[in-house]
């Protein structure tokens, strides 16, 4: 199941949009990283056959 959820990025406070996409592949779970589309920190880290996307919500 694709999940998401919001956080803020540690380091530059900006509010960030965590989302899972899933790629329809079967098995290759890996660990995935999705960083701040300001500064470039590392945001979220999940294990995931897909990957992760961070974007910036509208405030
Ligand atoms: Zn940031």
């Amino acid at each position: 199941m694709p999940w998401n959820y919001e956080t803020d990025c540690e380091n530059c406070g900006i509010k960030l949009k965590i989302e899972e996409q899933p790629m329809n592949v079967p098995g290759g779970k890996d660990k995935e990283q999705a960083y701040c589309p300001e500064c470039n920190h590392l945001v979220a880290e999940h294990m995931t056959s897909g990957f992760i996307t961070a974007r910036v919500l509208k405030q």
